[in-house]
């Protein structure tokens, strides 16, 4: 980049680019989504956030979750108007089970110089020990953890290998998106917890209805 010259909105800034990937299921995404996305973009100085929805997450084989293309529309509709958001469907166009390691390299393969930024919610790191290939993810991204107000059990982001995981306190992440499926289902307002598209996309498709 020509110095003096600011780098245009969704444009990398930085060479290599510094990427951030936002893991999640996003059943709904929600705005403590966004917001967690937005603060990480601001401290890590990153150029992009690619939000990539999971396609069928290896914890939840006995739980119901939306289907792929209903949770990809509402992140794309939620994203569409920061022009550092992206949406990726790397994990729901992998047939399978989603694992970190395979959307890592997914990433990777598009963005072979980038210096990538794995983000989650703090209780699916949680589990990490517990993820395929844990020593080889270190490899491709560093980790950010971002926690909601009162998270007092950091688990196993403390014996996280050294340096793998920062954790990052978010005040939006009082929402979730268990709360707004339970709020949904007994037609309870969910207006201002998602953005106004997502508000409408749930109502017009039906989701989350008993
Ligand atoms: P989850 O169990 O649904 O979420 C655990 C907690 O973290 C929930 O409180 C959730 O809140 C929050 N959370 C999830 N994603 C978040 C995000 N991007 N930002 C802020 N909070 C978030 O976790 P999940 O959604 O299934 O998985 C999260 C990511 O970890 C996905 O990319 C998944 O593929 C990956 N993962 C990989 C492995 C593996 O490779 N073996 C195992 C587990 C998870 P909300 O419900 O409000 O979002």
């Amino acid at each position: 980049m020509t110095p003096g010259i600011p780098a245009r909105p969704g444009r990398p800034k930085h060479d290599p680019p510094r990427i951030g990937i936002m893991g999640g299921t996003f059943d709904p995404i929600h705005n403590g989504h966004l917001v967690a996305a937005s603060e990480v973009a601001w401290v890590y100085d990153l150029d992009e956030v690619i939000f990539v929805p999971t396609g069928r997450p290896v914890f939840k084989l006995d739980k119901e979750v939306t289907n792929a293309e209903d949770r990809y529309l509402m992140t794309v509709i939620a994203t569409a108007p920061n022009p550092k958001f992206t949406v990726s469907r790397v994990d729901i166009d992998r047939p399978g089970i989603t694992y970190t390691i395979d959307t890592l390299r997914d990433i990777r393969a598009q963005y072979p110089s980038a210096e990538l930024f794995f983000i989650t919610g703090a209780d699916a790191v949680t589990e990490i020990l517990r993820w395929k290939d844990v020593d080889r993810m270190r490899d491709y991204a560093h980790f950010v953890a971002v926690t909601r107000p009162g998270y007092s059990d950091p688990g196993a982001i403390r014996h996280a290998p050294e340096g793998m995981v920062d954790a990052l306190e978010i005040p939006a992440l009082a929402i979730s998106s268990t709360d707004i499926r339970h709020r949904a289902s007994l037609s309870e307002p969910v207006w201002y917890l998602v953005p106004d598209g997502v508000v409408q996309y749930i109502a017009k498709h039906g989701l989350y209805r008993r």
